[in-house]
């Protein structure tokens, strides 16, 4: 940990610029052509031994999807019981390490990801997940750092706070582990996220069975690699690949489950929590369960919004990894003045957005992450084509010739709750609704009751009583609320992350509040005078 702030937070890791001639580019490419032409086998990892199944699937660049990039071991049942006995024999040592040996692990995997690993987790982003140097570098390298390091940070803070002590009584306040195993489930979008849900339960002390997404299994290999050599005892973090059903029907039965902490779509959360529902008997404790899902996240803009700054957040907050971030802004209300300045412009931007491989340094978006994203954007371009409410203002295609390409669209929309201003379609799709420019109370009431959702959302305005009614009245609309910024790329310890309604149990991951989730405290009273007779003053008699 090389910088702390005045606060006691570390610093921020600093993004590597990787520009043209740069050591960090050549080194970067280097790797993504090594990766790129290897086929890494991925095996799960329980109890610090690789375990060969016989569930293989394949992992093939979204941008190159005829090369095959690795072979992943998915989980079996017995699999699975295994990582779960691994866990809970696992919990005794880890918990008995003292919480500064535990923290020195995730602050020296911090460290080999800032020197020695970041090229290789970034490459293996990039090729599995199909992100630009950029995208890799915000997530694989800067978030996942900044997870390790500020985790270790809230964590210290929590058991440094201690209760009141007073001349007769000394109290402490142990940061004890939940009683049992956690099990981490994970999207295909963010390495950081997917490191993350198993890494900030277990630092508190618990143990887990860890599921990533089949789409990172690539990145999650590499990830548990650079645990092991950080120092991770064996048992602590359990891999297991493949089908998220077949593990979850394992350890959501098992009553030492203590706690789920999840990051997907909404679906799969609902589907979770109702099966911990219905088997809540089971359990020998009431489990935590955290879970980020979806989002359809706005820009607002009022007619004194500044234009240049709009049309940028506007490409590069719908468009930045194809759309494919739960805070990827995919609705806009833009003032009909606004909107016929601004019209032409976004659409030639948009228009002029390179698509292509990611081993490109002049890629802006490579490819949607599967032939299934694909064909879910196809069926709404073929639908929106034969509805008159939308018009395609760009885009509107997919090219599947090379890898699962989807055009950067901007669709305009003449009905504000069309399904493109409600739905989450998780691609490069960005939905205009024109308003009147004396509107602005209407669009506030229309901005929080049109989607389910309430993850980010972004207001552009210079005219401050205008951000202060947009504010107030989006209290609910948004977790993640921006002005005049676009509503992606939360830093950890800077914007703390996650959203309401059905986006999620909004415990801000990389903040305070997750890690009390994976804390489940125990109080120690010591009486330094205990009482030698049963009676009190009360009932002493006049
Ligand atoms: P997903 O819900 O399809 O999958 C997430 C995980 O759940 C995967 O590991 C998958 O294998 C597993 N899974 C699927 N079905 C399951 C089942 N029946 N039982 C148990 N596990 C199951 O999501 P995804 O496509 O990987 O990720 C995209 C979604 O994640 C989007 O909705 C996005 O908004 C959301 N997301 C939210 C945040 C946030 O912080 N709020 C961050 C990233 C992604």
């Amino acid at each position: 940990m090389d910088v702390i702030a005045p606060d006691g937070m570390p610093a921020n890791e600093p993004v590597l610029a990787h520009g043209p001639g740069s050591i960090e580019r050549r080194t970067l490419l280097e790797t993504l052509r090594e990766l790129g032409g290897t086929v890494t086998e991925a095996p799960c990892v329980i109890d610090g031994k690789d375990v060969h199944t016989g569930r293989q699937f394949e992992v093939r660049p979204p941008h190159r999807r005829e090369d095959v990039v690795a072979t992943v071991h998915g989980a079996e049942h017995d699999t699975v019981d295994a990582a779960i006995s691994a866990a809970m024999d696992a919990r005794h040592d880890w918990q008995a390490m003292p919480l500064a040996d535990r923290m020195a692990i995730f602050d020296r995997a911090a460290d080999l990801l800032s020197g020695p690993w970041r090229a290789r987790l970034n490459a293996s982003t990039m090729l599995g997940q199909s992100k630009t140097i950029q995208q890799a570098e915000i997530d694989s390298a800067c978030e996942l750092i900044d997870f390790w390091r500020i985790n270790n940070h809230f964590l210290a803070t929590i058991a440094a706070r201690q209760p009141r002590s007073t001349e007769s009584a000394q109290n402490e306040l142990e940061a004890r582990p939940l009683d049992g195993f956690v099990l981490a489930i994970c999207p295909f979008n963010f390495t950081s996220i997917a490191a993350n849900l198993p890494s900030a339960p277990a630092v508190c002390g618990n143990t887990i069975v860890w599921k990533p997404s089949e789409k990172q299994a690539l990145s999650a290999h590499f990830t548990m690699r650079l645990l092991h050599q950080a120092g991770l005892p064996d048992g602590v973090i359990n891999l297991v690949h493949g089908d998220g059903g077949l593990v979850a029907e394992r350890c959501l039965a098992d009553p030492a489950f203590a706690g789920l902490h999840f990051t997907g779509s909404a679906t799969v959360f609902r589907s979770l929590w109702q099966r911990i529902g219905s088997g809540i008997t089971t359990y020998r404790q009431f489990p935590r369960i955290v879970g980020e899902t979806g989002g359809k996240d706005f820009i607002l803009a009022h007619p004194s919004a500044d234009e240049d700054a709009l049309v940028t957040a506007m490409i590069r907050g719908a468009f930045e990894y194809q759309g494919q971030k739960c805070s990827a802004a995919s609705r806009a209300y833009l003032p009909r003045t606004l909107w016929a300045r601004l019209r032409d412009r976004l659409i030639d931007e948009t228009r002029g957005l390179a698509i292509g491989d990611v081993a490109d340094p002049t890629t802006f978006l490579g490819a949607v992450i599967d032939e299934r994203a694909l064909r879910r954007h196809q069926d709404l371009f073929d639908r929106v084509a034969a509805d008159a409410d939308v018009t395609v203002m760009a885009g509107g295609t997919t090219d599947e010739s090379d890898g699962w390409f989807v055009e950067p669209t901007i669709l305009a929309s003449d009905d504000p709750r069309h399904e493109t201003m409600t739905t989450e379609w998780f691609g490069p799709i960005l939905t205009c609704f024109v308003y009147e420019d004396s509107a602005w109370e209407e669009v506030l009431e229309l901005v929080d009751t049109t989607s389910p959702y309430a993850l980010t959302g972004a207001v552009f305005a210079e005219d401050e009583e205008a951000i202060g009614r947009a504010r107030a009245r989006l209290r609910f609309s948004a977790g993640n609320f921006y002005i005049n910024d676009k509503p992606t790329g939360a830093v950890v310890g800077q914007q703390p992350f996650g959203g309401s309604r059905a986006s999620g149990t909004n415990d801000k991951a990389g903040w305070e509040n997750n890690i009390q989730r994976w804390i489940s405290p125990r109080t120690v009273k010591r009486n330094l005078a205990p009482p030698t007779h049963h009676g009190y003053p009360s009932t002493e008699p006049d």
